[in-house]
């Protein structure tokens, strides 16, 4: 309601024998209010005979007054609230302070680091030494893959990808108890075939770091990563062309920075156009880092990316920075010819539970050829170790551990 005005009017004649009395309610308080309610009184004072007498009382302003005069009382109506139907109240707003996510902290999650997962081929002792190496460096038996799922599900492992590794820094957002990360690069048409079926048996889903080249060239398909990705699946990039882009030794960049951040967004651009999916991480082609070309990872939009740096310790400062496990071929694998694995894997155990310190030096240290890093391990027999094979165990980064191209040549 409006709140208004309530105006009283009393005008009593000479010698107070008779009075009159009006009540006027008039709405808003207005100037113009005020002033029809000075109408009012005057004219009830001229038309006195037209108002009805009353008795003149003890509390009338006119009593034992000497001559005619007039009173006037204004009261200001106090709003009266509306009643609210019962039940359509507005429940009263509590204010609640925003949620301060905690300060994020080191988190340990194996990132697990594969490129294909294939059976030793046919014909493969007829293959040329170096054909032989790129099999035995960048594959992993599917019996061996299997059997590495059937570990993480048997131990509790729940596989998550970097989105949420980077989410659960960000917002605090929880992780599960025993959170691993599987990865694989380069893209190849093993990941449909023997990757897919058994990640979708295991119930798990792993980050596919894709390069564009073995897009188009056929080595897999757009309509396949899309159908990863409607499996929950991360799609992640690898650069167009599959060059290296940094971690030479004395800086030197094959590319200008017009270059190489092309290779960077582009990639992300390609990938998220043809896949509709959002391309939240990369892995950097052959491992090469340093400081400028994180920045053009982050400036790209990449929320993390993945190194070859050994470690299982994730730091929430350096999400461009994340450390990897290296599955190799000989992992636990007795024979690879017969596709005998040691029971109880405990190469891959070991390498999973590894905890607290990085495994290697930290980033951007010069990293070692490849050849310098080969070590056979005890109980590995002479044939099953063939030569630039790193080993896994080895405690520094290999330089040129990523996939050659599909024309067998190594990224520069
Ligand atoms: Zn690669």
């Amino acid at each position: 309601m409006v709140p208004g005005m309530r105006l009283m009017v009393r005008v009593w004649g000479r010698g107070s024998g008779w009075f009159a009395e009006g009540v006027r309610t008039l709405s808003g308080r207005s100037r113009s209010a005020y002033v029809g309610a000075f109408s009012m009184a005057l004219s009830a004072s001229i038309g006195l005979q037209s108002v009805a007498s009353v008795p003149a009382r003890a509390a009338d302003p006119g009593i034992g007054r000497a001559g005619p005069g007039i009173a006037l009382t204004v009261e200001h109506e106090r709003p009266t609230p509306t009643p609210e139907p019962p039940g359509t109240a507005a429940p009263e707003e509590i204010p609640t302070p925003s949620p301060v996510p905690p300060t994020p902290t080191d988190a340990v999650v194996p990132i697990l680091y594969y490129h294909r997962v294939e059976p030793l081929p046919m014909g493969f002792d007829a293959w040329s030494a170096a054909q032989q190496k790129s099999f035995l460096q960048y594959d992993v038996l599917p019996v061996a893959f299997a059997a590495q799922l059937d570990w993480l599900a048997a131990h509790d492992y729940t596989t998550i990808l970097p989105v949420d590794l980077t989410r659960h820094w960000a917002t605090g957002s929880a992780l599960p108890a025993h959170p691993v990360i599987i990865s694989l690069d380069d893209g190849t048409h093993d990941w449909m075939t023997t990757v897919f079926p058994l990640l979708q048996r295991h119930g798990m889903v792993a980050e596919f770091y894709t390069n564009v080249r073995n897009v188009y060239r056929g080595a897999l398909s757009f309509d396949d990563l899309r159908v990863l990705a409607a499996a929950g699946n991360g799609i992640g990039a690898h650069g167009i062309d599959h060059v290296q882009l940094a971690g030479f030794a004395g800086g030197a960049r094959p590319y200008s920075d017009a270059q190489t951040f092309k290779e960077i967004a582009g990639a992300k651009a390609i990938l998220e156009r043809e896949v509709g999916v959002i391309v939240d991480s990369m892995a950097y082609v052959g491992g090469g880092l340093d400081a400028a070309l994180i920045e053009m990872v982050r400036a790209a939009g990449y929320t993390s990316a993945r190194t070859i740096i050994r470690g299982t310790m994730q730091h929430p400062d350096q999400p461009f920075e994340l450390r990897v496990v290296r599955i190799g071929v000989h992992d636990d694998v007795v024979s690879i010819r017969a596709g005998i694995l040691d029971p109880g894997l405990p190469t891959f155990a070991a390498m999973v539970r590894a905890r607290g310190q990085d495994l290697t030096a930290p980033p951007n240290v010069t990293c070692l050829p490849a050849q310098q890093a080969v070590t056979p391990r005890s109980g590995m027999s002479a044939d099953d170790v063939p030569p630039g094979v790193p080993d896994p165990a080895s405690t520094g980064p290999a330089c040129g551990a990523d996939a050659p191209g599909l024309d067998g040549t190594t990224a520069p």
